[in-house]
């Protein structure tokens, strides 16, 4: 189960950082090729303003010409024969070879054009085939502006193309263009990073992912762990007495003529079950409700001798019966922020355990102190002690140091979990010495508001 939610968790994560990656990418890929069209379309307006500034002149000449009919010097030159020597076509290569780079560099080129359509100045004497771009010469000397991206020696070229105006009249117009080249390597460049950051987003976040859902779930295994012993092993304890009770009960009910005395006796068995199986039933309900709760008790000013003394008094009784003298130690009053309704319920489970583990004739004594700026409570016992290998055990659930004589005495060792979880609710702790065979002392410490060092 805990594998299948790490799988989910882990792709969920690859995801994610997929698609902040690809959104990423995506969104600065648009963002640029916007920003470097923007660029590139005003570039080519404020070039081809000073190219109509530079060839002012050559316009104003085209036009005298065209007016006496002269045609242009530079167009017939240009559009003029062709020898087809070798030289030529070694010429022809280079010029190609020159053209093509010339493009791809991005750097600008420029045509003025009269209004017959021959070229009467270019920037740079390099021939490029199909340019200028006669259709849309044509369409700027009827007085249109035309932004265009041609294909051009195979690389891509942006163009612009507008008439040239002296009084108000068309006298002829001017092509400026830009390779796209450095600016589309850019471009590519983009769009590789983030198809390798996807990739490589996709090759860490996987494990990364994995590796951190199995990290965060250890816990809740160990829980989930924790809570399965805890309901088997109370299954396991509510069973025995229920056999217990079932047993007793088939007794009574196949053997009719049995003496008074004998029914007695099983009737006895059946409410001791009965009872015990009632308050194992309440610890697991108290455990449970602050598993729940994650128990917090609000502190209050409370006094440990006089939460001692109640205590001591409801034992008295029951110690009395078994010969143990309970002994009380708490004259001065210890006042600490504390819950007194828990601090009564541990106390009354160390007292409980103490006269179940000390023998006819012991002592147990119940003490309050101030001790290192904390307030204490101790309970201490003549009894049968706990080895240093329980001592570690026995705050466990369920944890019994000697399993028969504890279920003997009712317990299904449970007391000691419940108040160190009623401890730490009030920010206390519990703590045990012990002797193995000459007694135990079960310690409780309270943090004083003051909280001295
Ligand atoms: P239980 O219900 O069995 O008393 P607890 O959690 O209160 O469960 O105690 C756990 C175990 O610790 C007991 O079974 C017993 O073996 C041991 N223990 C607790 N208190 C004492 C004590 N005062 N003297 C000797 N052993 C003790």
């Amino acid at each position: 189960m805990f594998r299948a939610i790490s799988r989910r968790l882990a792709i969920l994560n690859a995801l994610v950082v997929i698609a902040v990656i690809a959104i990423v990418g995506v969104a600065s890929y648009f963002y640029l090729a916007q920003r470097i069209e923007t660029q590139t379309n005003m570039e080519l307006r404020s070039r081809s303003a000073s190219a109509v500034e530079l060839w002012t002149n050559v316009f104003a000449q085209a036009d005298a010409n065209n007016a006496s009919g002269t045609p242009s010097a530079l167009a017939d030159g240009k559009r003029g024969t062709n020898d087809d020597d070798d030289e030529d076509d070694d010429r022809e290569e280079e010029n190609e070879h020159q053209a093509r780079e010339l493009l791809r560099s991005g750097d600008t080129i420029a045509y003025g054009v009269d209004l017959d359509g021959n070229i009467i100045s270019t920037l740079r004497p390099i021939e490029i085939e199909h340019l200028p771009r006669e259709d849309s010469i044509e369409r700027a000397l009827q007085g249109e502006v035309v932004l265009e991206t041609a294909i051009v020696e195979h690389e891509r070229v942006r163009l612009r193309t507008e008439p040239v105006y002296a009084d108000g009249r068309i006298i002829g117009a001017i092509q400026v263009g830009m390779g796209l080249g450095p600016n589309e390597r850019l471009l590519e460049f983009v769009r590789w990073s983030t198809i390798g950051g996807l990739l490589l987003g996709v090759l860490l976040a996987v494990p990364a992912g994995w590796w951190l859902a199995n990290r965060s779930m250890r816990p809740i295994r160990e829980a989930f762990a924790r809570q399965r012993s805890f309901v088997a092993d109370a299954a396991h304890e509510l069973r025995t007495p229920l056999t217990l009770i079932r047993a007793e009960a088939e007794y009574m009910q196949q053997t009719p003529e049995l003496a008074l005395s004998d029914r007695h006796e099983s009737e006895t068995a059946i409410v001791r079950e009965v009872d015990s199986m009632a308050n194992l039933v309440s610890s697991l309900l108290t455990l449970a409700r602050m598993d729940e709760h994650a128990t917090q008790f609000l502190g209050k000013q409370v006094d440990l001798s006089g939460i001692c003394c109640r205590g001591a008094e409801r034992f008295q009784s029951l110690a009395a019966d078994r010969n143990i003298s309970l002994e009380l130690d708490a004259n001065i009053p210890v006042t600490v922020s504390c819950d007194a309704d828990a601090t009564e319920q541990v106390l009354a489970i160390l007292l409980d355990n103490a006269i179940a583990y000390t023998p006819n004739g012991g002592r147990v004594l119940v003490r309050t102190s101030m001790r290192a700026g904390k307030a204490v409570i101790e309970v201490s016992d003549t009894g049968i002690g706990i080895s240093a290998e329980d001592q570690r055990r026995i705050f466990d659930r369920f944890y019994r140091a000697d399993p028969a004589r504890s279920r003997s005495s009712g317990g299904a060792g449970l007391g000691l979990s419940i108040a160190t979880e009623l401890m730490a609710a009030q920010r206390g702790s519990i703590l045990v010495t012990s002797e193995f065979g000459s007694g135990s002392t079960f310690t409780l410490l309270f943090d004083t508001l003051q909280g001295h060092h």
